[in-house]
């Protein structure tokens, strides 16, 4: 558990050069310790990350790659980049890692460029159903360049239809298929993906931005033995900086790096790359096993205390970090619970429900894990989610109330 605080020294000087901006950081520092993160992408990283990410690595330009500079002075912005790509590789159990992708969307990017041409056909999970903003939507380089068509998940049990996955791909020949998603809560079958794309000639592309965390403390399957190429965050569960990565085989490894440098991106973030040295090393630790397996296991607590509280949970329960659920059954839509929720100090998403017409709500347990909450809070959140929901002014300041007692006794940094 991370239990020092971050860099204050610096937050100090800071304060005195502009209190405005320091005012604001104090701020978010507050609003993140004394209310429940249950954002499912989000959790905190250690001081030690905070501290890589506040170096003077920030000021260095490295254009290219280790060994391959456009500019001088590169010397430890090679070493740190070779830590990084060494952890990261030993970690996933990959042939090559490309850690300069600037955020998992920028990582979904650059795998396209290197195995696509504008106008291919893409095969991936809608976005009604799971599905990433890059993987189809208009509104994204992705949709606009590509000819997304979408699977989906069945109606009934909310699992991912690999029936449909392999009738679509056999009718559209698509160039590529995509595997991940922002919500599904369950397990992907990375074999089942690979047969299909086997079969009708496609790459397979696993989008793994929210699993990889738990892939690295051994909680989830993975999907770097099947596919192609593995894009990912590492700001999610697995607790690093904002960013995104790319892990793929030997024989793909100069097109991945020339689609992130120089085709899609600039010089890279040094100092985000020590930072996901940092947490490599820390994901590398046995705690870290021990903290996924945690994780996993308070979401399936969180899931069954929701649904004995009325809430639905979208197939039943999860198999990893997320629960995403319907609560409608309370008598509100996702977009009702999240304003109400969050005027409790209780953070988390609305998400597309497959096949509803309202949102539903997605939550995770990777913060509150890495706080040390345990299965009795668990118990006492779902408990806070029912009494919040209740539109009552007097039971939200209760829950309020509650859930400032129950986060400080969880400090996320300790000061
Ligand atoms: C989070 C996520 C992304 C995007 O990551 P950003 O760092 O926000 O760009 C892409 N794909 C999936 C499946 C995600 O969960």
């Amino acid at each position: 558990m991370p239990v020092t605080a971050p860099p204050h020294d610096a937050l100090d000087v800071l304060r005195r050069q502009d209190p405005e901006v320091a005012d604001v950081l104090l701020g978010e520092e507050r609003r993140q310790a004394d209310s429940l993160q249950l954002i499912a992408a989000e959790n905190f990283t250690s001081p030690a990350v905070l501290a890589a990410l506040g170096s003077p690595l920030a000021n260095k330009y490295a254009e290219g790659y280790p060994g391959a500079r456009h500019h001088g002075g590169c010397e430890y912005a090679d070493a740190v980049e070779r830590i990084a790509v060494r952890r990261a590789t030993a970690l996933f159990g990959a042939d090559h890692a490309n850690v300069q992708a600037h955020s998992g969307s920028s990582a979904v990017l650059a795998a396209y460029a290197a195995l696509l041409r504008p106008g291919d056909t893409v095969l991936a999970m809608g976005l009604e159903h799971g599905g990433h903003l890059t993987h189809g939507s208009p509104a994204s380089f992705s949709g606009r360049w590509f000819d997304f068509v979408p699977y989906g998940v069945d109606a009934e049990t909310g699992l991912v239809d690999h029936e449909q996955v392999a009738a679509l791909a056999r009718h559209h020949r698509p160039k590529a298929i995509v595997c991940g998603s922002i919500s599904y809560p369950r397990h992907l079958d990375y074999a089942v993906f690979r047969e299909i794309a086997d079969e009708t000639g496609a790459y397979l592309i696993a989008d793994a931005a929210h699993t990889i965390g738990l892939v690295a403390g051994g909680a989830a399957p993975s999907p770097v033995p099947y596919a192609d190429v593995v894009c990912a965050t590492t700001h999610k569960v697995l607790r690093g900086p904002r960013g995104g990565m790319i892990l793929c085989g030997e024989e793909l490894a100069g097109r991945i790096d020339r689609a992130v440098f120089p085709f899609s991106q600039g010089g890279a973030q040094m100092h985000t790359i020590a930072a996901k040295a940092v947490a490599f090393g820390e994901a590398e630790a046995p705690a870290f096993t021990a903290y996924a397996h945690r994780v996993v296991e308070h979401a399936r607590f969180l899931a069954a205390a929701l649904a004995a509280e009325g809430f639905a949970p979208i197939t039943g329960g999860t198999d990893t970090h997320l629960v995403t659920a319907d609560p409608a059954p309370l008598g509100v839509d996702g977009r009702t619970a999240r304003t109400r929720l969050a005027a409790a100090g209780i953070v988390l998403d609305t998400c597309a429900l497959p096949y509803g017409e309202a949102r539903g709500i997605r939550l995770g347990t990777a913060a509150v894990t890495t706080q040390g909450m345990g299965a009795p809070e668990m118990a006492r959140i779902a408990g806070l989610f029912t009494a919040a929901l209740r539109d009552d002014p007097g039971e939200t300041a209760r829950v309020r109330a509650e859930v400032r007692a129950l986060t400080g006794r969880f400090p996320p940094y300790a000061r």
